[in-house]
């Protein structure tokens, strides 16, 4: 195993559109989205919701941060 295949993780702060803030874990520094949980119930819903954000996959870490919130 050598390191650098792997994007790193890191908690950052993700501004939403409606001004809400959130952190998460992802591979980019720089990450906005339009709508969340606080401001786009729908999100919450599984399967159409995926579309929200572009974060290579890590929606569902996103997703299960906020279950356990
Ligand atoms: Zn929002």
């Amino acid at each position: 195993m050598k390191k650098g295949i792997h994007p790193e993780m890191k908690l950052i702060t993700v501004k939403c559109a409606c001004g809400a803030e959130h952190q998460f874990y992802s591979t980019k520094e720089n990450v906005r989205i339009d709508v969340c949980s606080s401001c786009h119930p729908f999100y919450k819903g599984s399967g159409a919701a995926g579309a929200f954000v572009d974060t290579e996959g890590r929606i569902e870490k996103f997703k299960k941060k906020y279950n356990l919130d």
